[in-house]
């Protein structure tokens, strides 16, 4: 089932995040975390891919377990950078045979020894160079691709990045989901603006649950993500108790997707980052709302 045809426009859905193991001792472990996840009946779950090897092998066995083993929709990542053609030519392939019809389409952070290389001969510099790689490939793909409510890291100003938003779309990106935000109007101005800049797809807000403190530092180097001072506020009086910053970090989530559908959106990815006590708890504060 395509993304696109499963979003929901009346009433809110949850669709949760998960990554694959790092190695192949703790495979196990990683399946039964995400097979939990997939018994909350989610809308689909996405499973990350390692940029530049890594974890990557793993990301379509455990997106095909979730999809037919819990019959839960599955959309794949896949990145290009620093990727040849034939690594990404028999990605597409795997993916092919084993069923995905959903993928996320990224470039993938630099590598650091090559932040500073000669990009002239990449066969991948950007996104829109795999998203166009994909829908050659096969004009059924669902393609997926990441936005910045505030800002991509590497762009010069918001105009630029969303030009190449745009860009992405129009080359065939048929539903876009946000990098991690801490304060919804970040993200109502950016709809706002791609919205007069002629981006007509759905965006999916992403919203990261932050349930220890070490995971902040961690987030906002990632993300350069703006903390409002509420949610400092909570940090500092929370931060070094791990089950109340948890109940916190839950709470502040919760809330922050409560005011998202309340103001018309209505289907939000959880970062639930293989953790389904907090996917639960999360979809359990949601259950008259959802229906569950
Ligand atoms: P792009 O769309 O290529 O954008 C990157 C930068 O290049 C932006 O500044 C953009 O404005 C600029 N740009 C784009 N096109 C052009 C152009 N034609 N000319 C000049 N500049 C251009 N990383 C992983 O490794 N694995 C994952 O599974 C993963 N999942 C993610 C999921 C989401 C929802 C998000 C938001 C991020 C994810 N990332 C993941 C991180 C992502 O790979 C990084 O943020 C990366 O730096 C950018 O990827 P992108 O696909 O957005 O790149």
């Amino acid at each position: 089932m395509k993304i696109t045809d499963l979003l929901n426009k009346e009433t809110l859905s949850l669709s949760f995040e998960v990554f694959p193991p790092k190695t192949e001792a703790s495979f196990d472990s990683v399946k039964t975390a995400t097979r939990e996840i997939a018994k909350l009946r989610p809308l689909f779950m996405s499973v990350t891919y390692g940029a530049g090897g890594g974890t990557s092998k793993y990301t379509l066995d455990i997106a095909k377990d979730i999809k037919e083993n819990f019959g839960v929709p599955s959309l794949a990542h896949l990145t290009c950078v620093s990727s040849t053609k034939e690594t990404v030519g028999q990605k597409i392939e795997e993916i092919k045979a084993a069923g995905i019809k959903n993928i996320m389409a990224l470039r993938g952070d630099i590598p650091s020894h090559l932040e500073n290389a000669d990009r002239s001969g990449w066969a991948y510099r950007h996104a829109v160079d795999l998203v166009r790689e994909l829908k050659e490939a096969d004009e059924d793909f669902c393609i997926g691709g990441a936005c910045y409510p505030e800002v991509h890291p590497e762009s010069e100003n918001q105009k630029d990045d969303i030009k190449h938003l745009k860009e992405k779309v129009d080359a065939g990106c048929e539903f876009l989901t946000t990098q991690m935000f801490f304060d919804n109007n970040l993200l109502f101005n950016f709809l706002y603006k791609i919205r007069e800049a002629g981006i007509t797809v759905p965006v999916i807000p992403g919203i990261m649950p932050i349930t220890n403190a070490n995971q902040i530092e961690r987030a906002i180097k990632l993300s350069g993500s703006f903390m409002p001072r509420r949610f400092v506020n909570l940090v500092d009086k929370f931060g070094s108790d791990p089950d109340a910053m948890k109940q916190a970090g839950i709470a502040y989530a919760t809330d922050q997707i409560i005011d998202l559908y309340a103001n018309g959106i209505t289907n939000i990815h959880v970062y639930s980052m293989n953790k389904p006590d907090v996917a639960e708890k999360i979809q359990s504060n949601l259950s008259d709302i959802l229906g569950k």
